[in-house]
């Protein structure tokens, strides 16, 4: 039987800088140069305020699971080694929330308001996938 593999991230242009600062281990998300506020997922224009004076910045990779669920169902082939596995809702620090993976914890026991701290998970394909452990 032909192994699978996982799929691997396809950035789009707005998201390119996310991608490229994980694949060096560093958590980046766009920040406002008017109002100072982050958020995630990326657009061109700063979702607080509407200003389109944007940069990217290194966030502290620090924050909470808001909320989770855990999967025990092989939904694709290639993840079958992996259930059950946590997908959650991470609030970082900063503000913004990111849908990932906490890993190095039993599923037993996740809980909400964990804290975590991100970690990353080099892909054979050369992308790092930003997930979360506890802190
Ligand atoms: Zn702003």
């Amino acid at each position: 039987m032909a192994e699978v593999s996982k799929p691997e991230p396809r950035p789009a242009p707005e998201s390119m800088p996310y991608w490229e600062a994980a694949k060096q281990h560093r958590l980046e998300l766009p920040q406002c140069e008017d109002c100072s506020q982050h958020w995630f997922p990326p657009s061109r224009t700063c979702p607080h305020c509407l200003s389109a004076n944007v940069k990217w910045s290194q966030v502290s990779g620090r924050g909470k699971v808001f909320s989770f669920v855990i999967f025990d169902r092989v939904y694709h082939p290639a993840f079958e080694q992996d259930v059950p596995y946590a997908v959650a809702l991470i609030e970082l620090e900063e503000g913004p929330r990111l849908l990932s993976n906490v890993v190095g914890v039993a599923p037993t026991d996740m809980r909400c308001e964990m804290k975590v701290r991100v970690v990353f998970e080099d892909m054979p394909g050369g992308a790092s996938l930003p997930k979360f452990t506890p802190a």
